[in-house]
């Protein structure tokens, strides 16, 4: 099999995992980061069975197991009520139906274990504060351009590139794809509480969902239950100066005003706050010669059904697939990538868009919405998801 000299750009949750799932077969890995510190403190994030399932087949089992939170459900609410709509079975639940848990964790506990991970394989090279500019393709070869510390320029060439450098992507303009992300109007503020400091009223074990006209309200356990990772979403007529900002808790508190006492206390509760302007572009392209993309900069989703990562984790283990199948003709791997990529993300992009509306719904909308919820029952409300969860390698 031949060993290829691999480029992967980002050393995001995407990058991270491409590069260990390629360097287990061999090839000799150079990752590309524009930051030279990777705080990813202050979110969460859910790591459901599709996206664990990888995790786990790459060997972080064992330490992201100890990382995690594991709820035993996320329970809904109306935002304004404070009435129970319905509950989605998570745990014990999740873990026997696909196989795999259904975990929450820190974004930093994440990119510690993976980072980790990746420094302790011999044929993996992480360099950092370096900014792709530029990707040509010269025939059996990719070319890389970079701006290195005070603006120096650097080069690297490879075999076969990864780009999974994210929502802006460099890599994607460079691969001809010039469009912008839209913005989607909605802003998620982020916040991490500790769980001492949160209402009593909030289970234990267990996530909450409150959803209102125009916003709703997301949290969950983390940290092995120590911190509570909370995230509310409104729409705004008015953009975000940038794509994410530090933001007075004022505005969180009166975006929110009318909120059922537990969860108007648990937002009073957060120190801090960072919003998001929360973009979507529809997957067009993931592969271009010997380039692919990979997570955001291929695929960036709203994230009502919390797949952005699960997607670029998954995209990694596909993509190492490819190669393994198919190792002396990278790009014929990239096309077949390519080719079983592009239906299930742009299938997770429009679940991610009609929850939007499903979950701000008002009027008759939203009534007959908690109906269905309700009678879907717990485990129900699990299963219409079953597809997204259930997801693992065609075999070869
Ligand atoms: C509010 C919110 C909640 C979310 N919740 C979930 C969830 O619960 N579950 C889930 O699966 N997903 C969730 N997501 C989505 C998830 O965070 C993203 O989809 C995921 O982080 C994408 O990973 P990535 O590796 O593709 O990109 P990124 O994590 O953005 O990584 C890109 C990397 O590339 C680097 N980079 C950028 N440009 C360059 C360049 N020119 N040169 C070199 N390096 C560069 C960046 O510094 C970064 O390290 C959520 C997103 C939001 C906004």
């Amino acid at each position: 099999m031949s060993r290829l000299s691999i480029a992967v750009v980002g050393a995001g949750i995407g990058g991270l995992t491409s590069a260990l799932a390629l360097a287990g077969q061999g090839h000799e890995i150079t990752i590309f980061e524009r930051r030279t510190g990777f705080g990813e403190a202050g979110a969460g994030i859910q790591l459901s069975p599709n996206a664990s399932r990888v995790l786990i087949e790459l060997g972080l089992g064992l330490v992201l197991k100890r990382l995690a939170s594991e709820p035993s459900r996320i329970v809904v609410r109306d935002l304004g009520s404070g009435k129970q709509i319905a509950a989605i079975a998570l745990g014990a639940f999740a873990s026997q139906r696909f196989g795999t848990p259904y975990w929450f964790v820190s974004r930093q506990d994440l990119h510690t274990a993976l980072l980790d991970a990746v420094r302790a394989r011999g044929n993996i090279r992480l360099r950092v504060g370096r900014t792709l500019t530029g990707i040509t393709q010269r025939d059996e070869r990719v070319e890389l351009a970079f701006e290195a510390a005070g603006g120096a320029a650097d080069a690297a060439t490879a075999d076969l590139v990864v780009a999974a450098d994210g929502i802006w992507s460099r890599a994607r303009a460079s691969l001809g794809d010039g469009r912008e992300p839209l913005s989607s109007g909605f802003v998620a503020y982020r916040s991490t509480i500790a769980r001492a400091d949160a209402p009593a009223a909030l289970g234990d074990n267990e996530g909450g969902l409150w959803l209102g006209p125009g916003r709703h309200v997301v949290h969950y356990p983390i940290a092995g239950g120590r911190l509570l990772n909370v995230v509310a979403v409104e729409k705004r007529e008015d953009r975000l100066a940038e794509w994410s900002a530090p933001v007075d808790p004022a505005r969180v508190r009166s975006a929110f005003a009318g909120a059922a006492a537990p969860v108007a206390e648990l937002l009073a509760a957060a120190p801090e706050w960072s919003a998001w302007s929360l973009h979507d572009l529809p997957a067009q392209r993931m592969a271009s010669g010997r380039t692919a993309l990979l997570g955001d900069a291929a695929h960036p989703a709203l994230p009502f059904v919390a797949q952005g990562g699960a997607m670029a984790i998954e995209d990694a283990a596909q993509l190492a697939a490819e190669i393994a199948r198919l190792p002396d003709d990278p790009s014929g791997a990239l096309r077949a990538y390519e080719k079983a990529r592009l239906p299930r993300v742009k299938r997770v992009q429009s679940a991610a868009r009609k929850n939007a509306r499903i979950y701000h719904a008002g009027g008759p909308v939203r009534l007959a919405r908690n109906l269905v919820m309700r009678r879907l029952g717990p485990e129900g409300m699990s299963e219409r998801y079953g597809w997204v969860y259930d997801w693992r390698l065609a075999p070869t």
